[in-house]
Protein backbone atom coordinates (compact mmCIF):
# COMPACT_ATOMS: atom_id res chain seq x y z
CA UNK A 1 0.00 0.00 0.00
CA UNK A 2 1.18 3.69 -0.53
CA UNK A 3 2.18 6.17 1.43
CA UNK A 4 -0.47 8.61 1.50
CA UNK A 5 0.63 12.23 0.89
CA UNK A 6 -1.40 14.42 3.51
CA UNK A 7 -1.85 17.49 2.18
CA UNK A 8 -4.21 18.82 4.84
CA UNK A 9 -1.17 18.41 7.57
CA UNK A 10 1.53 19.64 4.95
CA UNK A 11 -1.13 22.79 4.51
CA UNK A 12 -1.38 23.72 7.92
CA UNK A 13 2.56 23.44 8.41
CA UNK A 14 3.04 25.63 5.63
CA UNK A 15 0.37 27.90 6.95
CA UNK A 16 1.78 27.82 10.50
CA UNK A 17 5.29 29.22 8.39
CA UNK A 18 4.01 31.62 6.85
CA UNK A 19 2.20 33.12 10.03
CA UNK A 20 5.46 33.47 11.81
CA UNK A 21 6.73 35.10 8.42
CA UNK A 22 4.13 37.23 8.43
CA UNK A 23 4.33 38.18 12.03
CA UNK A 24 8.37 38.87 11.58
CA UNK A 25 7.35 41.01 8.52
CA UNK A 26 5.10 43.00 10.30
CA UNK A 27 7.05 43.67 13.07
CA UNK A 28 10.08 44.54 10.80
CA UNK A 29 8.42 46.70 8.33
CA UNK A 30 5.03 47.84 9.78
CA UNK A 31 3.18 46.49 7.02
CA UNK A 32 0.70 43.42 6.54
CA UNK A 33 0.33 41.51 3.57
CA UNK A 34 -2.97 42.30 2.04
CA UNK A 35 -5.10 39.99 -0.39
CA UNK A 36 -8.22 41.78 -2.47
CA UNK A 37 -11.05 39.07 -3.77
CA UNK A 38 -13.06 39.50 -6.38
CA UNK A 39 -15.91 37.57 -7.06
CA UNK A 40 -19.09 38.57 -9.95
CA UNK A 41 -22.00 36.84 -9.87
CA UNK A 42 -23.76 34.36 -7.29
CA UNK A 43 -21.81 31.09 -8.95
CA UNK A 44 -22.20 28.60 -4.95
CA UNK A 45 -18.38 27.08 -5.78
CA UNK A 46 -16.56 30.45 -6.36
CA UNK A 47 -18.56 31.65 -3.46
CA UNK A 48 -17.23 28.52 -0.93
CA UNK A 49 -13.45 28.94 -2.78
CA UNK A 50 -13.75 33.44 -1.36
CA UNK A 51 -14.64 32.20 1.94
CA UNK A 52 -11.98 29.65 2.38
CA UNK A 53 -9.35 31.99 1.00
CA UNK A 54 -10.93 34.82 3.59
CA UNK A 55 -10.51 32.05 6.52
CA UNK A 56 -6.95 31.21 4.99
CA UNK A 57 -6.15 35.01 5.41
CA UNK A 58 -6.96 35.19 8.67
CA UNK A 59 -4.97 32.38 9.73
CA UNK A 60 -1.92 33.62 8.39
CA UNK A 61 -2.52 37.06 9.68
CA UNK A 62 -3.13 38.92 6.10
CA UNK A 63 -5.43 41.75 5.98
CA UNK A 64 -8.12 40.78 3.66
CA UNK A 65 -11.03 42.57 1.36
CA UNK A 66 -13.59 40.61 -0.48
CA UNK A 67 -15.62 42.43 -3.21
CA UNK A 68 -18.60 40.32 -4.29
CA UNK A 69 -20.31 42.08 -7.21
CA UNK A 70 -23.72 41.11 -8.60
CA UNK A 71 -23.93 39.12 -11.86
CA UNK A 72 -24.95 42.22 -14.00
CA UNK A 73 -22.00 44.16 -12.98
CA UNK A 74 -19.96 45.52 -16.20
CA UNK A 75 -16.12 45.23 -17.76
CA UNK A 76 -15.99 49.31 -17.06
CA UNK A 77 -17.04 48.69 -13.69
CA UNK A 78 -14.96 45.70 -12.78
CA UNK A 79 -11.89 47.43 -14.98
CA UNK A 80 -12.62 50.06 -12.44
CA UNK A 81 -12.00 48.37 -9.42
CA UNK A 82 -9.06 46.57 -10.72
CA UNK A 83 -7.78 49.63 -11.54
CA UNK A 84 -8.43 51.01 -7.86
CA UNK A 85 -6.99 47.60 -5.95
CA UNK A 86 -3.59 48.29 -8.49
CA UNK A 87 -3.14 51.46 -6.97
CA UNK A 88 -3.74 50.67 -3.09
CA UNK A 89 -0.95 50.03 -1.19
CA UNK A 90 -2.90 48.43 0.93
CA UNK A 91 -3.67 45.70 -1.45
CA UNK A 92 -0.31 43.55 -2.47
CA UNK A 93 -2.30 40.44 -3.96
CA UNK A 94 -5.55 40.60 -6.41
CA UNK A 95 -7.71 37.58 -7.52
CA UNK A 96 -10.57 37.71 -9.46
CA UNK A 97 -12.72 34.43 -9.00
CA UNK A 98 -12.74 32.61 -12.20
CA UNK A 99 -14.93 31.78 -14.21
CA UNK A 100 -16.49 35.32 -14.91
CA UNK A 101 -20.44 35.56 -16.26
CA UNK A 102 -20.28 35.19 -20.06
CA UNK A 103 -20.77 38.86 -20.76
CA UNK A 104 -17.18 39.53 -19.50
CA UNK A 105 -13.81 39.39 -20.83
CA UNK A 106 -11.72 36.85 -18.39
CA UNK A 107 -8.51 38.04 -20.13
CA UNK A 108 -9.38 41.90 -20.05
CA UNK A 109 -8.77 41.10 -16.15
CA UNK A 110 -6.14 38.92 -16.24
CA UNK A 111 -4.21 41.35 -18.14
CA UNK A 112 -5.28 44.40 -16.48
CA UNK A 113 -4.20 43.27 -12.76
CA UNK A 114 -0.93 44.74 -11.99
CA UNK A 115 2.11 41.79 -12.47
CA UNK A 116 3.18 42.33 -9.35
CA UNK A 117 0.13 42.04 -7.60
CA UNK A 118 -0.99 38.75 -10.14
CA UNK A 119 -0.69 36.26 -6.82
CA UNK A 120 -2.47 33.57 -9.31
CA UNK A 121 0.20 34.03 -12.02
CA UNK A 122 -2.26 34.09 -15.07
CA UNK A 123 -0.87 37.56 -16.01
CA UNK A 124 1.21 36.91 -19.71
CA UNK A 125 4.48 39.04 -17.78
CA UNK A 126 4.40 36.14 -14.62
CA UNK A 127 3.69 33.09 -17.37
CA UNK A 128 6.42 34.05 -19.10
CA UNK A 129 8.65 34.46 -15.77
CA UNK A 130 7.89 30.46 -15.12
CA UNK A 131 9.16 29.52 -18.59
CA UNK A 132 12.16 31.05 -18.24
CA UNK A 133 12.69 29.88 -14.62
CA UNK A 134 12.99 33.34 -13.06
CA UNK A 135 9.37 33.77 -10.97
CA UNK A 136 8.34 35.30 -7.67
CA UNK A 137 4.61 34.27 -8.37
CA UNK A 138 4.55 30.35 -8.90
CA UNK A 139 0.85 29.13 -10.18
CA UNK A 140 -0.51 28.27 -7.20
CA UNK A 141 -2.10 24.36 -8.17
CA UNK A 142 1.59 23.16 -9.67
CA UNK A 143 3.04 24.79 -7.03
CA UNK A 144 1.17 23.11 -4.58
CA UNK A 145 1.57 19.52 -6.27
CA UNK A 146 5.39 20.64 -5.95
CA UNK A 147 5.51 21.10 -2.24
CA UNK A 148 4.39 17.69 -1.54
CA UNK A 149 6.68 16.55 -3.61
CA UNK A 150 9.43 18.27 -1.33
CA UNK A 151 7.68 18.02 1.68
CA UNK A 152 7.37 14.21 0.95
CA UNK A 153 11.00 13.78 0.36
CA UNK A 154 11.07 12.68 -3.51
CA UNK A 155 13.74 13.92 -5.57
CA UNK A 156 12.36 14.94 -8.79
CA UNK A 157 15.62 15.01 -10.67
CA UNK A 158 15.88 12.43 -13.85
CA UNK A 159 12.30 10.95 -12.92
CA UNK A 160 9.76 10.29 -15.78
CA UNK A 161 7.02 12.87 -15.05
CA UNK A 162 4.22 12.04 -17.16
CA UNK A 163 1.87 15.14 -16.48
CA UNK A 164 -2.13 14.46 -17.79
CA UNK A 165 -3.81 17.75 -18.99
CA UNK A 166 -2.41 20.95 -20.39
CA UNK A 167 -4.59 23.72 -19.07
CA UNK A 168 -3.30 26.99 -18.77
CA UNK A 169 -3.41 26.86 -15.08
CA UNK A 170 -2.44 23.21 -13.98
CA UNK A 171 -0.82 21.03 -17.00
CA UNK A 172 1.16 23.33 -18.90
CA UNK A 173 2.47 25.48 -15.72
CA UNK A 174 3.06 21.95 -13.73
CA UNK A 175 5.32 20.70 -16.15
CA UNK A 176 7.35 23.71 -16.61
CA UNK A 177 7.84 23.15 -12.95
CA UNK A 178 8.48 19.53 -13.34
CA UNK A 179 11.07 20.62 -15.63
CA UNK A 180 12.91 23.10 -13.86
CA UNK A 181 13.47 20.97 -10.95
CA UNK A 182 15.00 18.77 -13.48
CA UNK A 183 12.52 15.74 -14.13
CA UNK A 184 12.27 14.44 -17.75
CA UNK A 185 8.49 15.56 -18.75
CA UNK A 186 5.97 14.34 -20.87
CA UNK A 187 2.79 15.97 -21.33
CA UNK A 188 -0.52 14.27 -22.38
CA UNK A 189 -4.07 15.35 -23.46
CA UNK A 190 -7.08 14.44 -25.09
CA UNK A 191 -4.96 13.70 -28.57
CA UNK A 192 -2.21 11.67 -26.98
CA UNK A 193 -2.04 8.14 -28.33
CA UNK A 194 -1.53 4.75 -26.40
CA UNK A 195 -2.28 7.20 -22.90
CA UNK A 196 -2.02 4.60 -21.07
CA UNK A 197 1.48 3.10 -22.58
CA UNK A 198 2.81 6.69 -21.56
CA UNK A 199 1.40 6.66 -18.05
CA UNK A 200 2.74 3.82 -17.05
CA UNK A 201 6.49 5.05 -18.22
CA UNK A 202 5.86 8.11 -15.41
CA UNK A 203 7.88 7.66 -12.20
CA UNK A 204 5.73 10.74 -11.23
CA UNK A 205 1.93 10.67 -12.59
CA UNK A 206 0.25 14.14 -12.44
CA UNK A 207 -3.32 13.78 -13.32
CA UNK A 208 -5.07 16.90 -13.90
CA UNK A 209 -8.17 16.13 -16.36
CA UNK A 210 -11.22 16.40 -14.39
CA UNK A 211 -12.77 13.11 -15.31
CA UNK A 212 -13.70 10.83 -11.75
CA UNK A 213 -11.37 7.70 -11.45
CA UNK A 214 -10.15 7.68 -14.62
CA UNK A 215 -6.79 6.73 -13.95
CA UNK A 216 -7.01 2.95 -13.21
CA UNK A 217 -3.82 0.29 -12.24
CA UNK A 218 -3.66 -0.64 -15.24
CA UNK A 219 -2.17 2.51 -16.27
CA UNK A 220 0.70 3.01 -13.44
CA UNK A 221 3.75 1.42 -12.77
CA UNK A 222 4.47 -0.55 -10.39
CA UNK A 223 6.20 2.18 -7.04
CA UNK A 224 5.26 4.87 -9.24
CA UNK A 225 4.42 8.70 -7.05
CA UNK A 226 0.58 8.97 -8.23
CA UNK A 227 -0.54 12.98 -7.69
CA UNK A 228 -4.05 13.70 -8.40
CA UNK A 229 -5.16 17.14 -8.99
CA UNK A 230 -8.72 16.24 -10.12
CA UNK A 231 -11.91 17.62 -8.55
CA UNK A 232 -15.15 15.43 -9.75
CA UNK A 233 -18.50 15.65 -7.91
CA UNK A 234 -20.02 12.00 -7.65
CA UNK A 235 -23.49 11.78 -8.87
CA UNK A 236 -24.33 11.67 -4.98
CA UNK A 237 -22.20 14.78 -4.24
CA UNK A 238 -19.29 13.40 -2.60
CA UNK A 239 -15.61 14.73 -4.04
CA UNK A 240 -13.55 12.01 -6.21
CA UNK A 241 -10.26 12.72 -8.10
CA UNK A 242 -9.14 11.78 -11.41
CA UNK A 243 -7.18 8.35 -9.82
CA UNK A 244 -9.43 5.24 -8.60
CA UNK A 245 -7.63 5.70 -5.41
CA UNK A 246 -9.01 2.34 -4.85
CA UNK A 247 -7.06 0.23 -7.50
CA UNK A 248 -4.27 2.85 -7.85
CA UNK A 249 -3.24 3.23 -4.01
CA UNK A 250 -1.80 -0.55 -3.49
CA UNK A 251 0.63 -0.36 -6.80
CA UNK A 252 1.94 3.18 -5.71
CA UNK A 253 4.73 4.26 -3.64
CA UNK A 254 3.35 7.40 -2.86
CA UNK A 255 -0.60 8.93 -3.74
CA UNK A 256 -2.50 12.13 -2.87
CA UNK A 257 -5.92 11.35 -1.70
CA UNK A 258 -9.35 13.57 -2.75
CA UNK A 259 -10.09 15.26 -0.69
CA UNK A 260 -7.45 16.16 1.54
CA UNK A 261 -4.53 16.44 -1.20
CA UNK A 262 -3.62 18.85 -3.63
CA UNK A 263 -6.68 20.59 -2.54
CA UNK A 264 -5.87 21.82 0.65
CA UNK A 265 -1.99 23.04 -1.12
CA UNK A 266 -3.55 25.62 -3.50
CA UNK A 267 -5.13 28.57 -1.32
CA UNK A 268 -2.05 27.77 0.97
CA UNK A 269 0.42 28.65 -2.19
CA UNK A 270 -1.90 31.55 -2.50
CA UNK A 271 -1.05 32.56 0.61
CA UNK A 272 2.83 32.46 -0.25
CA UNK A 273 2.04 34.71 -2.70
CA UNK A 274 0.68 37.08 -1.43
CA UNK A 275 3.43 37.47 1.01
CA UNK A 276 5.81 37.25 -1.55
CA UNK A 277 4.31 40.78 -2.98
CA UNK A 278 4.16 42.52 -0.10
CA UNK A 279 7.94 41.40 0.50
CA UNK A 280 8.90 43.14 -2.97
CA UNK A 281 6.26 46.08 -2.50
CA UNK A 282 8.55 47.16 0.41
CA UNK A 283 11.68 46.57 -1.24
P1 LIG B 1 -9.36 21.77 -18.09
O1 LIG B 1 -10.69 21.24 -18.42
O2 LIG B 1 -9.00 23.19 -18.39
O3 LIG B 1 -8.26 20.85 -18.81
C1 LIG B 1 -8.38 19.46 -18.84
C2 LIG B 1 -7.20 18.88 -19.58
O4 LIG B 1 -7.35 17.46 -19.55
C3 LIG B 1 -7.15 19.28 -21.06
O5 LIG B 1 -5.81 19.56 -21.42
C4 LIG B 1 -7.67 18.04 -21.79
O6 LIG B 1 -7.07 17.82 -23.04
C5 LIG B 1 -7.24 16.93 -20.86
N1 LIG B 1 -8.11 15.76 -20.98
C6 LIG B 1 -9.46 15.73 -20.86
N2 LIG B 1 -9.91 14.47 -21.05
C7 LIG B 1 -8.81 13.71 -21.28
C8 LIG B 1 -8.62 12.33 -21.55
N3 LIG B 1 -9.66 11.47 -21.61
N4 LIG B 1 -7.37 11.88 -21.75
C9 LIG B 1 -6.31 12.73 -21.69
N5 LIG B 1 -6.44 14.04 -21.44
C10 LIG B 1 -7.66 14.53 -21.24
O7 LIG B 1 -9.15 21.45 -16.55
P2 LIG B 1 -8.15 22.10 -15.44
O8 LIG B 1 -6.75 21.90 -15.85
O9 LIG B 1 -8.62 23.44 -15.05
O10 LIG B 1 -8.47 21.13 -14.22
C11 LIG B 1 -8.21 19.75 -14.26
C12 LIG B 1 -8.75 19.11 -13.01
O11 LIG B 1 -8.09 19.65 -11.88
C13 LIG B 1 -10.24 19.36 -12.76
O12 LIG B 1 -10.80 18.23 -12.13
C14 LIG B 1 -10.25 20.53 -11.80
O13 LIG B 1 -11.40 20.56 -11.00
C15 LIG B 1 -9.02 20.21 -10.99
N6 LIG B 1 -8.42 21.38 -10.35
C16 LIG B 1 -8.08 21.25 -9.04
C17 LIG B 1 -7.51 22.29 -8.37
C18 LIG B 1 -7.14 22.09 -6.96
O14 LIG B 1 -7.00 23.06 -6.24
N7 LIG B 1 -6.96 20.85 -6.50
C19 LIG B 1 -7.29 23.59 -9.01
C20 LIG B 1 -7.57 23.59 -10.43
C21 LIG B 1 -8.14 22.52 -11.05
P3 LIG B 1 -7.26 18.83 -24.30
O15 LIG B 1 -6.37 20.00 -24.01
O16 LIG B 1 -6.81 18.03 -25.46
O17 LIG B 1 -8.73 19.18 -24.33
Amino acid sequence: MANIINGKAISAAIRAELKEETEAFFKKTGVRPGLAVIIVGEDPASQVYVRNKRRACEEVGFYSEAYELPAETTQTELNALVDRLNADPAIHGILCQLPLPKHLDENEVILRIDPQKDVDAFHPTNVGKIMIGDYSFLPCTPAGVMALLERSGIDITGKECVVVGRSNIVGKPQAMLLLHANGTVTVCHSRTKNLAEVCRRADILVAAIGKADFFTADMVKEGAVVIDVGMNRRADGTLTGDVDFESVAPKASFITPVPGGVGPMTITMLMQNTLTAAKQAVN
